[in-house]
């Protein structure tokens, strides 16, 4: 399971805006916000931006933002091409669905990494079964919770008070005290809190 392991505050930096990569941190003691420009000697140049430039950033940043590798955003990519509706818009609501994201937008961890790695550890369970693959794709009707016996864990107990003051996306309904969430939909771009223009992504793989 292949993941970048630099350091993410960095990345923030290179993109021009807060991913928030690190949960709680990001809210509290955000290097960002002291030092925004950009990693590397010569960045404080101003250049003309082309549009290749504006296309790379953007797929950048929405690859960071979920926690992908280059490999697997295409793999995803291409397989939204194949879909119907629009590409950029599927691409995006393909990423949303991955199970680590789906574990962090119900508020059982606190940032993607960390959902990436209970998922990883065998915490978490789709439909009664335990799924350690994070880019497992959920499906509307499926229920994902944490595993019973993790649940008396000190980490899932803090974690309980931290999901109750979460709020939601559409398309996930949490009970937090059970430890479940049940996917009553599949996301879609509507519902879908991010800042990322799809269309400058799929441009830049179209190329
Ligand atoms: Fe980005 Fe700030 Fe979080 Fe670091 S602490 S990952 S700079 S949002």
């Amino acid at each position: 399971m292949a993941r970048y392991t630099g350091p993410v505050c960095r990345l923030c930096r290179r993109e021009g805006m807060k991913l928030y990569l690190k949960g709680e941190k990001c809210l509290t003691k955000c290097t960002f916000e002291r030092k925004a420009n950009p990693p590397g000697m010569h960045q404080q140049r101003r250049r003309k931006v082309s549009d290749f430039a504006l296309q790379l950033r953007e797929k950048q940043k929405m690859r960071r933002v979920y926690g992908v590798l280059e490999r697997q955003m295409k793999g995803t990519y291409d397989k939204a091409a194949e879909r119907r509706g629009a590409t950029g818009d599927g691409l995006l609501a393909a990423l949303e669905a991955r199970l680590d994201n789906t574990v962090y937008r119900s508020g059982f961890a606190k940032s993607r990494s960390q959902a990436r790695q209970l998922v990883a550890h065998g915490h978490i369970t789709v439909n009664g079964r335990v799924t350690k693959t994070p880019s497992y794709e959920i499906r509307a009707g499926e229920t994902i919770a944490v595993r019973e016996s993790s649940r008396d864990a000190s980490y899932f107990k803090e974690m309980l008070a931290w999901a109750k003051t979460q709020t939601r996306p559409g398309w996930l309904e949490v009970d937090p005290d059970a430890f479940t969430a049940k996917v009553t939909s599949y996301p879609d771009r509507g519902n879908i809190e991010a800042q990322l223009n799809t269309q400058l992504v799929v441009e830049h793989y179209s190329r």
